[in-house]
């Protein structure tokens, strides 16, 4: 009887416990299920209803499903009834229910954890892709500057020697080959040029290009942009005007020689995609409110250059894309045009180094619109010193000779007419009036060719050794001993070439005083200090294939090759 009441109490005690146990786990918070020894679910809780998406009569009596050991979390994979997918924790304990061994599984849902987790995974591997692929593109660049760099040697050699033969120096040249020889230089400058273009966006690419930013005036900048492409606007009947909006008051902080290209590119462009009988104008001002989609600080004041055009405009889906290298707009045109698609990336990649942007407006068949913007700076913020309207570069020693250079190139058909009409008068000649005026210019003419083009790759190359300068000075040379070589075989005498180089020297200086006026005196003395030790040079190569060529002639050893 005892015993009995004993039982009954124990019975009572552990139904009350029970009770208890499963009010507090129908309170918490994760999923809790009560599975038997034989795998068959007693009970879930409401959090485990919810977590399964299905009531807890529908849950209890079947199989968990889920290998179920004792010890440290698993994670599972819940699938609900209406195929949503979570990820779950699950922790096992031994316990007892209803008087036999269970074990109390808890279940919680870790999905918005994985993903979280997941999401930093893959932050992380993108940055990890993303720093692989800036330090590829970076390598990339380095492979583009330096082959670009190996690349221009030849190039300019080939030209170099081309234009020696199209000039002549090796015997004179049939129509058909003449015409052959122009093709190869002008292919060759066509090259050279993209190659210079791609050497510019790799050194970009690759955070190489120094700017040299500085207060200058838009004036300066917008007028030598304009002057250099009026010769390209008028030869397609394309009006080129070139407008300002102040006295000169208008600056920017930039890199003049880097605006100057960004202008002269979309000035070219401009000219390239308006037909004859269009117009092209270039304007510049100052704005507090620059185009919205310029990539700009907010506030501030913007000096901006618009170059407008009423050509063939670009289709409005194209705009975004002409920015990006190699690009070139489908204009509708039947023959696709002649550029490299670079011009505008590395102007848009320029104005940016610079703090500033490219921004375009167009419409097809009406025209199109690009503007440069650029921090605006103060007129005064440069001291009254400034030059104004000439080009930059007084940063080096060797600013101006490339202008030099080019004065040269430019008159050297009227430089070789007054050396000529001198060389006659006034050296000691033999039988020079019945030669004609191509045998006494032919080698000058090269010679001077060669000597504007050594002027520029000097300034270009900052006056350091360069592959370049070498070929040009091969060149240089060649053309000064065939020309000793050739005064001998006229049985001219050493004064008389000493004679010819002294008029040659004069009438340079004499060209490049009156022409280089705007460059300016200081770089007009260096380049013509260039020029004279260049002369000097030459006319000793020259004397001593004189004096070998007329050895030879009278039986005597040769002197040895010219150096
Ligand atoms: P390129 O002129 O060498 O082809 P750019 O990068 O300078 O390369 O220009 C890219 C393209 O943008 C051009 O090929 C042309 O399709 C278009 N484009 C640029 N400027 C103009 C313009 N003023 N009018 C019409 N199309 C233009």
């Amino acid at each position: 009887m005892l015993e009995r009441r004993a039982t009954t109490d124990r019975r009572l005690s552990r139904r009350l416990e029970e009770r208890r146990l499963r009010s507090i786990i129908e309170q918490l918070a994760d999923g809790i299920v009560i599975v038997g020894a034989d795998g068959v679910i007693r009970f879930a809780n409401p959090a485990a209803e919810q977590l399964f998406a299905r009531s807890a009569q529908s849950l209890e009596g079947t199989e968990f499903g889920f290998a179920i050991a004792g010890g440290g979390p698993v994670e599972i994979d819940v699938v609900r009834p209406g195929g949503q997918t979570l990820t779950a924790e699950l922790r096992v304990v031994e316990a007892v229910w209803e008087g036999e061994p269970a074990r109390l599984v808890s279940i919680r849902d870790v999905t918005d954890r994985r993903r979280a987790e997941e999401r930093a995974r893959q932050v992380e591997r993108e940055r990890a892709a993303r720093a692989e692929a800036e330090a590829a593109n970076r390598a990339k660049s380095e492979f583009l500057a330096t082959m670009s760099h190996e690349l221009r040697t030849p190039l300019n050699a080939v030209i170099g020697y081309a234009q020696l033969l199209d000039l002549g120096i090796g015997g004179t040249l049939a129509p058909e080959q003449q015409r052959q020889v122009e093709r190869i230089a002008a292919s060759g400058r066509h090259l050279l040029g993209l190659v210079n273009e791609l050497l510019d966006l790799a050194k970009v690419d690759a955070g190489r290009l120094a700017v040299h930013i500085a207060p200058a005036p838009a004036g300066a900048a917008s007028e030598a942009a304009a002057t250099l492409i009026q010769p390209i606007a008028e030869a397609r009947g394309v009006l080129l005007t070139a407008t300002s909006v102040d006295d000169g008051a208008v600056h920017y902080q930039g890199d003049e020689d880097r605006v100057r290209q960004i202008l002269v590119n979309l000035l070219t462009n401009a000219v390239k995609f308006t037909d004859g009988g269009g117009h092209v104008s270039l304007e510049y001002g100052q704005s507090t409110g620059p185009a919205p989609e310029a990539r700009l600080p907010d506030g501030g004041v913007w000096t901006y250059f618009r170059v407008t055009d009423n050509g063939i405009g670009i289709p409005a889906d194209q705009l975004a894309r002409i920015f990006e290298p190699f690009v070139q707009a489908r204009s509708g045109r039947t023959r696709p045009n002649d550029g490299s698609g670079l011009g505008l990336a590395i102007s848009r990649r320029l104005a940016r180094l610079m703090h500033g942007d490219i921004t375009v407006r167009s419409t097809v068949g009406k025209g199109s619109a690009f503007t440069l913007w650029l921090p605006a700076a103060k007129p005064d913020a440069r001291g009254p010193a400034r030059r104004h309207g000439t080009p930059k570069r007084a940063a080096s020693p060797l600013h101006g000779l490339a202008d030099i250079g080019e004065i040269l190139m430019r008159e050297l058909a009227s430089l070789l007419e007054v050396f000529v009409t001198r060389l006659r008068a006034e050296c000691p000649t033999p039988g020079a009036a019945g030669l004609k005026f191509s045998q006494l210019a032919d080698h000058v003419a090269s010679y001077v060719a060669d000597l504007a083009g050594m002027l520029i790759v000097l300034e270009e190359t900052d006056g350091q050794p360069s592959s370049v300068l070498v070929d040009a000075t091969d060149i240089h040379r060649l053309v000064a001993s065939r020309h000793g070589a050739q005064r001998a075989r006229l049985r001219w005498t050493d004064e008389a070439i000493h004679c010819e180089y002294r008029i040659l020297s004069e009438e340079i200086e004499r060209v490049v005083r009156q022409r280089g006026a705007a460059i300016g005196a200081p770089a007009v003395d260096e380049a013509l200090a260039v020029v004279t030790r260049l002369l000097t040079q030459a006319e000793e190569t020259s004397l001593r294939a004189f004096a070998r060529a007329a050895g030879t002639d009278e039986g005597r050893q040769p002197a040895g090759d010219p150096p």
